[in-house]
């Protein structure tokens, strides 16, 4: 602990009488996707007392993928839900406490931290943040009035309610992509619309996308507005080139324009950078020492379900090497 921040508990006795203090843990970690996860495995089979707080969908975003053909040591593919519950069982398998809910505030200030959800607070002598990326949004009229009518973020779940329809999908990664082939199994037709004329999708992605007969690109068009009744009816597209304005007749659209870090209960607590994810300083840790951070929610680089694995069980490791230098670590063994 550095000599500028300060101690919520002073006497190292209070340290000490663990039983004494409701809900303290050696490290609480927030966030289940593969940082998570693989942070708590490493903690909990190091002995640290781990409690790991979800967040609002237990498992991250790979809770919504279908089948993950990349990640190491399953030759056949995996489907995401079962990997995170794999991943989750392994969790438990070391003793560590997993609580379903949401952390809705943290005190970084002093320390021990305080993290918070609706119904409780926690004390943690370290914290680890892996609370990932959620999906960017267009900011364009009618996107949330039609979320859940025809407007989602994530093929794998709502794919099979637009059978026969005609679908467009927004943006030009592999996520676009990879979802608008798996939605050629539903719909009738699929449309990437692409701000650009050239694909940042890996070229395998974009090999399958453009052999599918089901699949046409509009490049360099924006997608403008959101109509319907009950559900979407139509989109206004824009194009980049001429300005030309059409309306398209669809009955979903699925936008696959990359992710932003859930990074709103650490503002004011760790340093941001400005896109709001979070800094490193050193290794895996973030500007307030005893607070590390791993997965999405600093990587915008890689974003793969096994480098956010890594970085969670490079973070555990460093929050072990850490604890094991503090001083009052010792003497509360
Ligand atoms: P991404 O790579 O950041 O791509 C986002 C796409 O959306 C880009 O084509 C971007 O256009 C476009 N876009 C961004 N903002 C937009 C806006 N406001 N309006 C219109 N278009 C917009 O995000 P991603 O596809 O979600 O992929 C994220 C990471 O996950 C990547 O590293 C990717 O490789 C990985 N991933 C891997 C797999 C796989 O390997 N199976 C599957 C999914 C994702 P520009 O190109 O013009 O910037």
């Amino acid at each position: 602990m550095s000599e500028t921040q300060k101690f919520r508990v002073h006497d190292l006795e209070n340290k000490k009488n663990d039983n004494g203090i409701k809900n303290r843990y050696d490290v609480i970690i927030i966030g289940s996707g593969p940082a998570g996860y693989a942070a708590g495995i490493y903690t909990s089979r190091a002995k640290l007392k781990t409690l790991l707080i979800t967040g609002t969908l237990p498992g991250g975003q790979l809770m919504t993928t279908s089948e993950v053909e990349n990640y190491p040591g399953f030759p056949n593919g995996i489907f995401g839900p079962e990997l995170m519950m794999n991943m989750r069982q392994q969790v438990e398998r070391f003793g560590a406490t997993i609580i379903d809910d949401e952390v809705t505030r943290v005190d970084f200030k002093a320390h021990p931290f305080l993290i918070s959800t609706n119904s409780e607070t926690y004390e943690a002598l370290s914290v680890l943040a892996c609370t990932g990326a959620s999906p960017r949004k267009l900011g364009i009229q009618g996107e949330q009035e039609f979320g859940g009518r025809g407007v989602s973020y994530c093929a794998t779940c709502d794919g099979p309610f637009f059978k026969g329809e005609d679908i467009a999908v927004v943006g030009g990664g592999d996520t676009a992509l990879e979802e608008a082939t798996f939605l050629t199994k539903f719909g009738r037709s699929v449309k990437i619309i692409h701000r650009r004329n050239s694909l940042r999708g890996s070229k395998i992605l974009q090999e399958k996308a453009l052999e599918n007969s089901k699949i046409r690109f509009l490049w360099d068009h924006v997608v403008e507005g959101i109509n319907g009744n009950k559900k979407i009816e139509n989109i206004q597209i824009k194009s980049l080139k001429d300005g030309k304005k059409q309306t398209l007749s669809v009955g979903g659209l699925f936008v696959a324009i990359g992710h932003e870090p859930n990074t709103s209960i650490f503002k004011d607590q760790l340093e941001l950078d400005d896109k709001g994810y979070v800094v490193l300083k050193d290794r895996t840790k973030t500007s307030v020492e005893g607070v590390f951070a791993a997965g999405d929610v600093h990587d915008f680089r890689y974003r793969q379900a096994v480098t956010a694995a890594g970085f969670g069980c490079m973070a555990a490791l460093d929050v072990e090497k850490w604890l094991g230098e503090q001083k009052w670590w010792k003497e509360i063994q």
